[in-house]
Order: structure tokens, then sequence, then C-alpha cells
């Protein structure tokens, strides 16, 4: 057909599978098996009619960026809300990465990132991990041998690996590029790792996308932000007006207000899926398997004798799906998202059959 020489054509992010049956116990896509904080479900049953019928706020006058503001200690000025963060995210690209340089992220990361530079574009420049999955920090320095980029981006802790990098690290690449915009994914901070958000106030070209996705169990609502300098909220929102003027919804823009203020529903949450990762440290060990110390909801685990690829099939007969990628580097590994303890203990039992300890 003559008019397909005129589309834009992209290779798509492939999600985890999202299978639907009761019995399933899922464990592929880092969602937090609890129900978001009581007083969502509350207001959920509230949302009124007559503001249906209304659009929305813009966001930085509405309830979620001020409680979100709240929250963290800073101005709404410095909060930018979106689509769930993915939606943050393909905004930043769009908007900071404009110089035709490459932009550098690791080679083993969130895969989202590449789609979005071959969406808008944007020439990149993956950067292997060390050995051990680290991120090679003097990669991203241009005075120290590294290179001279259009940005960065990186999750901290880092996906799948769950690798943590300190706050000192953090700021040294930040500090050394301030050229360009540097894009810390804190998808995952709320489970172990520091968030890097303090150094906003130093640093201009800093921006901290976080998510309710994970830690505040509410992926389905689709609400994620990002904290920065004024000058860079502000661009971005420039960037967000030209494309949708309201892409939050109503019924989002509420119940997002009502898990930001259970700080201790929060809290609590967070320091269960942290104690079941420590026992699944325990129990993987056990069953053979090798594993970075995680910061995150999940564990990225290679087993010494059975390849990872078995592994996941075999647990997915027994309804149990957790996440494998046939990719370099990592197709010996298996990313286990951290479930309830009955969910875990229903994995134990499955992997005990598997790998054959006795
Ligand atoms: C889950 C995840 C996101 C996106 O989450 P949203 O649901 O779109 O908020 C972004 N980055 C990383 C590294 C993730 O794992």
């Amino acid at each position: 057909m003559k008019w397909e020489e005129n589309v834009r054509r992209v290779v798509p992010y492939t999600a985890g599978e999202q299978p639907q049956g009761r019995n399933i116990i899922k464990l592929n896509t880092n969602e937090n098996p609890y129900p978001p904080a009581p007083g969502v479900a509350r207001r959920a049953k509230e949302l009124e009619e007559d503001r249906m019928r209304l659009y929305p706020a813009f966001s930085e006058k509405s309830a979620l960026a001020v409680a979100l503001a709240d929250h963290y200690g800073i101005s709404p000025d410095r909060i930018f809300i979106g689509d769930g963060s993915d939606d943050v995210l393909s905004l930043a690209f769009l908007t900071f990465f404009q110089s035709g340089r490459p932009i550098l992220f690791p080679d083993v990361t969130y895969s989202f990132y590449p789609v979005w530079a071959d969406l808008y574009r944007i020439p990149y420049r993956c950067m292997p991990l060390d050995e051990d999955f680290r991120i090679r920090t003097q990669d991203y320095l241009p005075q120290e041998g590294g290179v001279r980029c259009g940005g960065v981006v990186f999750p901290n802790p880092n996906a799948p690996t769950g690798i943590w990098m300190p706050l000192e690290e953090v700021e040294k690449i930040v500090a050394a590029n301030q050229d360009v915009v540097v894009i810390v994914d804190e998808a995952y901070i709320d489970f172990g790792g520091v968030s890097c958000l303090p150094l906003i106030d130093r640093y201009d070209n800093l921006l901290v996308v976080q998510t309710f996705s994970k830690s505040r169990s509410m992926a389905g609502m689709r609400i994620g932000y990002a904290m920065g300098s004024p000058a860079l909220i502000k661009y971005i929102n420039d960037v967000k007006y030209s494309v949708n003027s309201y892409a939050m919804n109503y019924a989002a823009l509420e119940l997002g207000v009502e898990a930001v203020k259970d700080r201790a529903y929060f809290a609590a949450g967070c320091d269960k899926i942290v104690r079941t990762r420590e026992r699944a440290e325990k129990e993987l060990t056990r069953l053979g398997f090798t594993f970075p110390k995680s910061y995150a909801n999940f564990i990225f685990a290679s087993h010494n004798k059975v390849p990872a690829k078995e592994i996941f099939e075999r647990l997915k007969e027994n309804d149990i799906y957790v996440r494998y990628w046939d990719k370099e580097r990592i197709n010996n590994h298996l990313r286990i998202t951290i479930g309830t303890d009955e969910q875990m203990d229903a994995l134990y039992r499955a992997l005990e059959h598997i790998v054959k300890v006795s």
C-alpha cells in the first residue's frame, strides 16, 4: 500500500503479560500485591458525576500536585504530574533530548528507553553495566573519559537488576553533565533506596521521576510525576500542553490525593514488601539461586543449574508468572516480583519441584 511509505513506524515496548484468571500468581510486572490506602476506595465511591461532566483541574493547580508538594516539602511549581511515569518519561524525552548528540543509558535497563528514543528520533548509546550488573559511573563523566552526550537517563534502583546507586554516585553524574538534562527514574525508590530528590535544589538539570504504580499500589490508575527545577517543569508542561491539556483524568487526580495523604499506610506497605524480600533472599539462596542485593520490589535471580527459561516455562504451567527476557546478557535470569507471603510460599514450593532440592 502506497500510504505505508509515509507512516511513522516503531517497534513498540512489550509489557509483561496480563493473564486473566483468579488463581494466577502474578509476579511478572512489579505490581504491588496489596490494595492502595483505604481512603482511596472510600473516595472512589464519592466521585461526583458533576465533576465528570467538566474538564479536570490543570495539573499544577490540582489537589494532587499540591498534596505531592506538601509530602515532599517542595513548592508545586517543582512538580509535573502525568498519566503514569511512562507518560512523564516519554514527555521528558521529547522535551529535553534535543541536542542531536546521543543520550546515554545502561545496556541492561528499562527497555522502554530505546523505544522512546526511536519514536522521537533521538540518537542513543547504551553503556554496558560491569560484570556484577553495576552502572559504571565513570562512563557518564565526560571529564574522566566518559562520553559527551545529549542527556542521561537511568533508573535508580536499576531495573531489572534491583541494584541501587548511592547518592554520591548519582550526584557525580548530574554534576558532570550540567549542559544537559539528567533523568533519574525512581520507580522503585521507596523499597529501601534513598531518593536523590534533595539534589534538585542544587542542580537545575536534574529531573527525578516517580510513580504510584509500585509502592502506592495504583498501577491501574496511571499516576506518575516528576520533580525538578521550576524551569525544567515549565518546559515539560509546555510540551505536555501542546499534546493534551488534561492528561490526568478527574478520578486519578482525586484518588491519588488519598494515597499521598496516608503516610502511615504507605510506610507500613513498603516495609511489608521489604520484609518479604528479605525472606525471599533466604529461600531463593536455599534453592540454589544467586542475585544482586535488591532495593526494589523484585529480585533478579539466576539458578546455578537449571536454565532460567526452563524455570520460567515450568512456573507458568503452574500458573505462576515471573518475567523472563530472551536477551543477551540476561537470558539466564528471572525477574521475580515480591508478592504476598502466601504467594511467595507457593512460588518456593513450585521451585522446589522444578530445581529438585531435597
Ligand atoms: C514500572 C516502571 C515505570 C513506569 O511505571 P508507570 O506505571 O508508567 O508509572 C517506569 N520506569 C521503570 C524503571 C519501571 O519499572
